[in-house]
């Protein structure tokens, strides 16, 4: 904290990241002046807040750079093309984000973290992560991108509350603006395209996760099933991307550190993965000639959908690598259950089944969780964000008895249709209003049959028309309910 008292910092943008941050620097005896681009009423609000604590606030420019900067503390809202950021390496003015600034002020206490990234599966493996460590009796909490700001554990929990490690989850804005971050161990859950338009390529997308595992000090865990090349860039067009593999060993990790996949398969030495429907270790054992470890069963993993199998052998690869036997990961995983909107079982109606994986919100999700089901309608659609449906639904199409299609961009899911699935049936609702959700849940138990699966996997961001996935996946919920009720009357 003692670097930061006098010096002048200059928070990039108000808002939930950046509001926090100019408090927090404030109170840590900087000179902050806060900048942000709009100037409207809720800016103004906020200015108006912070400089009734004595911050300095600037509106309606972001983009030069205050006079006599020695630090910019940036928050998503910010390309790393923005020009604020230009004339910041013109002048040798360092940028942190939020995650810098908590691993800075951490402190000499500070207890072990353990991070994942990857493009999606990374709030469930760091809670899984969390259970697991927990099972073993350690005192932890699931923190960062998740929704708990890491500046408010550094800060406020000093020392830390007696927590014995955390489980950490970054973005990968987080992770382009952490240079100084050095995890015990870090993970990479997988990598596929998604929020291009912010770092400028696949290629820039992919280096930023593989921050993560710059300077760790026991583990590199890494997806072995991740084939890469243009896999991974599927839905670009762009340049094949690297594997999660290709990222370790690109990183300056601690003399010592291992590398450690894991796979859906049968593990090599050095890796977890799956035989027999038993989770196994042969990371910590191989060298020394033992039996692989069983580490639970993959009914003790919930959903056992395939991609959460993967998310549940990272969690416990890391777990491994703080030093935690296999029976708490067994116990950890059991006691796990996912968060809300994430493969979430709604109502039977009729013999037709209704889930909601409204956090679905990219075309690498949207397809891991069609590859779960074996005939479904697929409610689809939403902001697409950059994205190319081709791959993902010449892919799925086996699997889908019929599609509605909602939002704003659903032409671009109907075109990938037309040319990969011609024949399979498609609603295009034509709506981009909230209420079309109950008509595309009406319209695909139209289309259904018993044993059928309607599965809202959007593949799309919800901002078009609603607040959030949350948002999104309530208003599926509510009219699968609606529909349910009114099955109920009329038998
Ligand atoms: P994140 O925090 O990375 O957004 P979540 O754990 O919240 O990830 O899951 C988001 C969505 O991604 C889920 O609804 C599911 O559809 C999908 N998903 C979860 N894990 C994986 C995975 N390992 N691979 C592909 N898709 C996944």
């Amino acid at each position: 904290t003692e670097e930061l008292s006098g010096k002048h910092v200059t928070v990039a943008g108000l808002g939930v990241s950046g509001m926090p941050a100019a408090k927090v620097l404030h109170r840590l005896g900087a000179r902050v002046t806060a900048v942000n681009g709009g100037d409207g009423q809720g800016p103004r609000r906020q200015a108006a807040e912070l400089e009734a604590l004595g911050i300095a606030v600037r509106l309606g420019d972001d983009r030069t750079l205050p006079e006599g900067t020695e630090l910019i503390v940036t928050t998503p809202g910010f390309k790393p093309a923005a020009p604020l950021f230009r004339a910041a390496a013109e002048a040798g003015v360092p940028v942190w984000g939020d995650v810098e600034l908590a691993w800075r002020l951490r402190g000499p206490d500070a207890p072990p973290w353990l991070a994942v990234t990857g493009t999606n599966g990374k709030t469930t493996t760091v809670q899984m992560l969390a259970s697991i460590l927990r099972a073993a009796g350690l005192r932890t909490a699931a923190v960062g991108n998740i929704g708990v700001s890491l500046i408010d554990v550094v800060l406020e929990q000093e020392p830390y509350a007696g927590l014995d490690v955390l489980a950490v989850e970054l973005s990968s804005y987080q992770l382009h603006w952490a240079p100084g971050l050095r995890p015990h161990s870090g993970a990479v859950l997988n990598l596929a395209p998604d929020h291009l338009d912010w770092h400028g390529s696949m290629e820039a997308y992919a280096a930023d996760k593989g921050r993560i595992y710059e300077g760790n000090q026991v583990a590199c865990v890494y997806n072995a099933d991740d084939a890469g090349g243009s896999d991974n860039a599927a839905g670009t067009g762009a340049d094949p991307a690297p594997r999660t593999e290709d990222l370790v060993r690109a990183a300056d990790v601690v003399e010592g550190a291992r590398a450690i996949g894991f796979t859906l398969g049968t593990p090599a030495p050095s890796q977890l993965g799956v035989v027999e429907g038993v989770l196994v270790d042969r990371a910590f054992v191989a060298d020394r000639q033992q039996q692989a470890q069983e580490l639970a069963e993959i009914g003790d993993v919930h959903p056992p959908a395939p991609h959460n199998i993967a998310n549940a052998l990272a969690a416990a690869a890391l777990a491994r690598a703080f030093g935690v036997p296999a029976a708490a990961v067994r116990d950890g995983l059991r006691a796990f259950r996912p968060d809300a909107h994430r493969i979430t079982h709604v109502a039977e109606v009729d013999g037709v089944f209704f889930v909601d994986d409204s956090k679905a919100t990219n075309t690498h999700a949207a397809e891991a969780s069609l590859a779960a089901y074996d005939s479904i309608v697929w409610i689809a659609g939403g902001l697409a964000k950059g994205a190319t449906f081709d791959e993902l639904v010449a892919r799925s199409a086996p699997r889908l008895r019929g599609v509605v299609l909602i939002g704003a961009d659903r032409e671009l899911i109907g075109q990938a249709l037309a040319r990969h699935a011609p024949d399979v049936p498609v609603a295009d609702l034509e709506r981009t209003d909230t209420g079309a959700m109950a008509e595309a849940v009406r319209e695909a138990m139209s289309m259904a049959r018993p044993g059928d699966t309607v599965l809202l996997a959007p593949a799309c961001a919800s901002m078009d028309m609603f607040v959030n996935y949350n948002a999104r996946g309530d208003a599926f919920a509510e009219a699968v309910r609606a529909l349910a009720a009114a099955a109920g009357h009329s038998e």
